[in-house]
């Protein structure tokens, strides 16, 4: 079989794409090994900021596809004595409903869809890929689908990246440390909930070290509770955690009436050094597209299929499917998000060292303020005008070393941004700016420790 296109994996990294791809004049193939009715299914707390259907252009979710349409986030302190309330309007996805929709709307432009079939590898020769081996379990067939470019949407498993040869940057692998081991459960409630628009953060070391607890409403009565927990630490099960805290952060929760429940890897590190090569393309969780400091990662893998969709169509206008003619979707990339991606990535790993009672202290006494909350999570930027004020007027008191340290959070996301910004133009820089990204990360590690 031929293709001009072969998007492996069908959760909403692929079904964005083949959306922005179809109707294009483009031959596609999407396939997953689920079976269509379960695309989309995946452990998540669903949660996606309205921004992004608008920056790309995707249709909002309507009827059964959108569960909550939410106005805000608070977030509570370890002791939760201090609460932050950061306006912004989202949606709580009914998530399988609008990855479906989407695949359907690009089936009928001309997309075909191939469920209960499996990349098994890629096929690479002469430095390139030219699509991949797969098999179908409907069938039972084992066939070869020959393709200009393959995308591995293959979320957090990256299937299909990974069996390419170990020298390409593109196969570039996670360690355990930058990935947040997540456990959620969608539950009805004891009883109506007030303010079910907002969504609600715990952020507690001891509770979920390294991550947090959420509740998110998918109504007056409905939601999906969860936590995530560093992982490579070493630490018990996230389940663990959650029955033993479960109480403590959502009394509210009756679990004699559970609906859902499942845990996933989530990767919280800075994006792929880069998500093209020869005849190849990698979007979504499979790129490490997610938000490290809240592990929000649909929005991104749509911003990633976006770029990508701009990069193979330019591709097929020059007739050149080279890592060269592809590169400009990292550039897209980093530009919309990559670069406030990478920066968040350093704010991430000072969180995590932090004790509760730093975080009380900082949240309570306003070291950092919600604005500069909202500022970092949208531009990934720390002003530290409010912290350096702060930190004139509470430089002695209980904690300077805390200030201090924020301060030089915030110098070296700035450095690491700016870092970004200068991205190579051309693919044969790559490993040279790899290894100023690494030493810089080095560098920071150093500093805040
Ligand atoms: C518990 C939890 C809570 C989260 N909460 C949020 C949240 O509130 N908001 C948010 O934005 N993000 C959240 N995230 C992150 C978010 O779920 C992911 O970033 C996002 O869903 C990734 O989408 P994806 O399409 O890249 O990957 P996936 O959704 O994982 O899709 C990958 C698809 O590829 C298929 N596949 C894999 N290998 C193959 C193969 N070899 N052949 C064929 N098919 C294959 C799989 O079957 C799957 O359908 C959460 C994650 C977790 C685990």
């Amino acid at each position: 079989m031929k293709y001009d296109v072969l998007i492996v994996g069908a959760g909403i990294a692929g079904a964005s794409l083949a959306w922005h791809l179809a109707g294009k004049g483009l031959s596609i193939l999407l396939i997953d090994s689920k079976p269509f009715t379960r695309f989309g299914d995946k452990p998540c707390g669903d949660a996606v900021s309205k921004a992004h259907f608008d920056d790309l252009g995707m249709p909002y979710p309507t009827g059964e596809q959108l569960e909550n349409v939410i106005h805000g986030i608070k977030l509570y302190s370890p002791d939760k004595r201090t609460v932050w309330t950061v306006k912004g309007d989202g949606f709580e996805l009914n998530s399988p409903a609008y990855v479906q929709r989407l695949t359907k709307e690009a089936m009928e432009k001309g997309v075909e869809v191939m469920d209960l079939t499996t990349a098994m590898k890629p096929i690479f020769e002469d430095g390139f890929v030219k699509g991949a081996v797969i098999y179908n379990r409907r069938t039972n067939q084992t066939m070869t689908v020959e393709a200009k470019v393959t995308v591995d949407a293959t979320g957090y498993s990256i299937s299909l990246r990974n069996k390419l040869p170990k020298e390409l940057p593109i196969t570039e692998d996670i360690d355990d440390k930058d990935a947040d081991i997540a456990y959620r459960e969608v539950t009805l409630t004891r009883d109506d909930m007030e303010d079910y628009d907002y969504l609600k953060i715990y952020v507690t070391q001891q509770y979920s070290p390294g991550g947090y607890w959420w509740i998110f409403p998918k109504g007056k009565n409905k939601v999906n509770v969860g936590l995530g927990i560093q992982g490579g630490m070493g630490y018990p099960p996230v389940q663990s955690f959650y029955e033993k805290y479960l109480k403590d952060i959502a009394p509210e929760v009756d679990r004699q009436k559970l609906l859902v429940k499942g845990g996933a890897l989530v990767p919280t590190r800075r994006p792929l050094t880069t998500m093209v090569w020869n005849g190849i393309a990698a979007i979504g969780d499979s790129a490490f597209t997610v938000n490290p400091v809240h592990g929000g990662g649909k929005g991104s893998a749509m911003i990633s299929a976006y770029c990508v969709s701009k990069s193979i169509l330019s591709a097929f206008e020059k007739g050149d499917f080279s890592v060269q003619s592809l590169w400009d979707a990292n550039l897209c990339y980093i530009e919309k998000y990559g670069a406030k991606q990478a920066s968040l990535d350093l704010f991430r790993r000072f969180l995590q060292r932090l004790s509760d009672d730093d975080i009380n202290f900082g949240m309570n006494k306003r070291v950092l303020k919600e604005e500069d909350i909202v500022e970092a999570s949208t531009y990934g930027d720390l002003h530290m005008s409010a912290a350096e004020k702060a930190m004139r007027v509470l430089a002695g008191l209980s904690r300077p070393s805390l200030l201090f340290k924020l301060k030089t959070v915030a110098d070296y996301m700035k450095r690491f941004k700016n870092l970004y910004y200068d991205y190579p133009k051309d693919p044969k820089e790559i490993m040279k700016w790899k290894a100023r990204v690494e030493a810089l990360t080095a560098e920071f590690i150093n500093a805040i420790s």
